[in-house]
C-alpha cells in the first residue's frame, strides 16, 4: 500500500535528487544535446516543491495532475511536456484515490508511461527516457503478479530502470535533439533515461520510509 503522504514525499525527494544531480544531468545532456536537462528538471521540480504544500491534502490524482501542469508551465524543451504528461496521465489513472494498493500503483505508473509514449512517440531502443521506463514497468508488472508487495516490486522496477538507463549508452538516438547527432550519439548515456531512473528510485525511497 502506498499512502498519499508517501506520494507527496516521493515528489519532495524527486525535487531533492534532481537538485543534487543537476550538474550530472546537464553534463550528460552536454554530450548529446544542449546541456540543459539538469537545469530544466531542477527548475520544474523546484516549482513543484513550492506548490506541494497547497495541494498535499487533495487526493492523489489531483496532486499528480497539479505536478503535471506545473512541469508543463515551467519547463521548456522536450522533457517538460513529456514529464508533464507523465504526471497528468498518472493522475488521471490514480483518480480520486487517497492511497494506492499494488494494482493501483501499477495502473498509475502504467498510465503515466503510456502518456509519455503517446506524446513522444518514442519506441524502445530510440535512446530516450522510454528505455528506462518500459523495462521498469515490465519488471513492476511481473513482480506484482508474483505477489511481491509494492516495496519489493518497486525494487525490481528500479533495478530494471537502472539497467535500461545503462543500456542506452551503445544506442544511436532516433528521437529528440540527440538524434541530430546520428552515430555521434553512440557511447553516451541518455539524460532523460537517467532522470527517469532517479525519479523511480525516489519513489522507492519514499515507500520504504
Ligand atoms: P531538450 O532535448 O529539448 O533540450 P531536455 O534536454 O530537457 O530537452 O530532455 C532531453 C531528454 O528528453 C532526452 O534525453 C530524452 O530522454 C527525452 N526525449 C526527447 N525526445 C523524446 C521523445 N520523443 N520521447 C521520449 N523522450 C524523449
Ligand atoms: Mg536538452
Amino acid at each position: 500500500m502506498v499512502s498519499k503522504e508517501q506520494i507527496v514525499r516521493w515528489l519532495e525527494l524527486t525535487a531533492e535528487v534532481l537538485q543534487e544531480n543537476k550538474d550530472y544531468l546537464t553534463q550528460l545532456d552536454s554530450a548529446i544535446g544542449d546541456a540543459d536537462h539538469g537545469t530544466n528538471m531542477d527548475r520544474g521540480f523546484r516549482k513543484v516543491a513550492e506548490k506541494l504544500p497547497t495541494v498535499a491534502d487533495k487526493d492523489i490524482g489531483n496532486i499528480l495532475k497539479t505536478v503535471g501542469m506545473t512541469l508543463i508551465s515551467s519547463v521548456g524543451g522536450a522533457s517538460g511536456p513529456l514529464y508533464g504528461t507523465f504526471f497528468q496521465r498518472g493522475g488521471m489513472a490514480a483518480d480520486a484515490k487517497e492511497e494506492l494498493n499494488d494494482e493501483d500503483l501499477l495502473t498509475t505508473l502504467q498510465g503515466a508511461v503510456d502518456g509519455v509514449q503517446a506524446r513522444g512517440r518514442a519506441q524502445p531502443g530510440d535512446k530516450t527516457m522510454i528505455d528506462a521506463l518500459l523495462p521498469a514497468m515490465a519488471a513492476l508488472r511481473a513482480a506484482i503478479a508474483e505477489g511481491k508487495g509494492s516495496v519489493g516490486a518497486m525494487e525490481d522496477a528500479v533495478a530494471a530502470a537502472e539497467q535500461g538507463m545503462k543500456d542506452t549508452i551503445p544506442l544511436q538516438a532516433r528521437k529528440g535533439r540527440a538524434s541530430y547527432l546520428g552515430e555521434r550519439s553512440i557511447g553516451h548515456q541518455d539524460p532523460g533515461a537517467t532522470s527517469s531512473y532517479l525519479m523511480l528510485n525516489a519513489l522507492l525511497e519514499a515507500i520504504r520510509e
